[in-house]
């Protein structure tokens, strides 16, 4: 039994619902080589050798692979200077055989990342942080949305949460993250209130809120007065906790959890506090196997598309 279902909250499952979209870009993947000719193509381009980003872009590299596609990761040296990186994007761009460009950040401390996700065609930008596609999706036209947010919706959807009317709050204000995914839960025809680090009363407009959504960046702020009873919450937090005494102030004496710490080093915990969500949420995403598996079957999705408009 996992930490949410042991008490009240029902699971909102990333890890399945990640499953089940990248069995069906797989199954789009196959269909689109066998109709067209065609084979998604994924390239992400690392510069340099931050240990988080070399594991999160294996795992890409793994996922696009799996789903049949043309995976192809640049590993540049921590070097490579700003003009390299930005013909290294122009050749992409130029590349017929390529169909999602993601370049991996954080870029080195005197490349200016702006600049570097400028130059990426905005019909290849598959992570969705181009602003041409959040220009799209403010005024909602069609384009790549970014993968965390959009992962969100499909968890929110596949399970089938009532969005039509409610009052969804946000917590976290970020490009990447708490900025698309209120846009994107109001063009559900939520009530959006954003919150961030000025919010006054950030507890009282937190439990107003039908669908909570943490992306703050502050593990286990999220307590039960944030709570508002059966609400579903959305922990985007990932953060690891490497000592007991905080494992047990977020987890009290789960043995699992203690564990881990003890055993691995450390355990994973989310912007919600994991006791509290489990018991006052409605719907709860734990952490990990919540919002971390969306991402990248997200990405694999916004290639296929990518890919498939290409078709003539
Ligand atoms: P960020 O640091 O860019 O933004 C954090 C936001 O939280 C800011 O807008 C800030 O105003 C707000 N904030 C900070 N402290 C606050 C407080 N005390 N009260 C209210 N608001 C506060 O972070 P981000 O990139 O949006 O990521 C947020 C979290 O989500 C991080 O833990 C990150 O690791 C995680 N994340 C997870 C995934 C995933 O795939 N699961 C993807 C992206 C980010």
């Amino acid at each position: 039994m996992t930490d949410t279902e042991a008490k009240g909250a029902r699971k909102l499952d990333g890890k399945q619902c990640a499953a089940a979209i990248r069995e069906e870009v797989r199954t789009g993947c196959a269909d689109l080589h066998a109709q067209h000719g065609i084979r998604p193509g994924l390239t992400v381009v690392l510069v340099g050798e931050d240990p988080a980003s070399q594991v999160y872009v294996r795992n890409k590299e793994k996922a696009a692979k799996a789903a049949g596609m043309e995976s192809v990761v640049l590993r540049l040296p921590p070097e490579t200077g700003e003009d390299e990186i930005l013909a290294t994007v122009d050749r992409l761009n130029g590349d017929d055989s390529v169909h999602g460009i993601l370049v991996q950040l954080p870029l080195p401390a005197d490349v200016d990342e702006q600049k570097v996700i400028q130059r990426i065609d905005p019909d290849k930008d598959v992570d969705g942080f181009h602003p041409a596609s959040a220009g799209r999706l403010l005024i909602g036209m069609p384009g790549f949305l970014p993968c965390t947010p959009a992962g969100i919706m499909e968890l929110l959807k596949r399970n089938e949460i009532e969005l039509n009317g409610k009052h969804a709050v946000v917590v976290g204000r970020s490009n990447i993250v708490g900025k698309p995914m209120a846009l994107l839960l109001l063009r559900e025809h939520c009530t959006v209130t954003i919150c961030h680090s000025r919010t006054r009363d950030l507890a009282k407009v937190c439990a107003s809120a039908d669908i909570l959504v943490a992306a703050v960046g502050r593990p286990g702020l999220i307590t039960a007065e944030f709570i508002k009873p059966g609400a579903a919450v959305v922990d985007v937090g990932i953060h690891r906790i490497t000592d007991e005494a905080t494992c047990r102030d977020l987890f009290g004496d789960n043995p699992k959890r203690l564990k881990s710490v003890r055993e691995k080093g450390g355990t994973l915990v989310g912007d919600v506090h994991p006791v509290d969500g489990a018991a006052c949420a409605g719907w709860l995403s734990p952490v990990p196997g919540g919002v971390g598996p969306l991402t990248i079957a997200m990405l694999l999705k916004n290639t296929l598309v990518s890919a498939g408009n290409r078709v003539p």
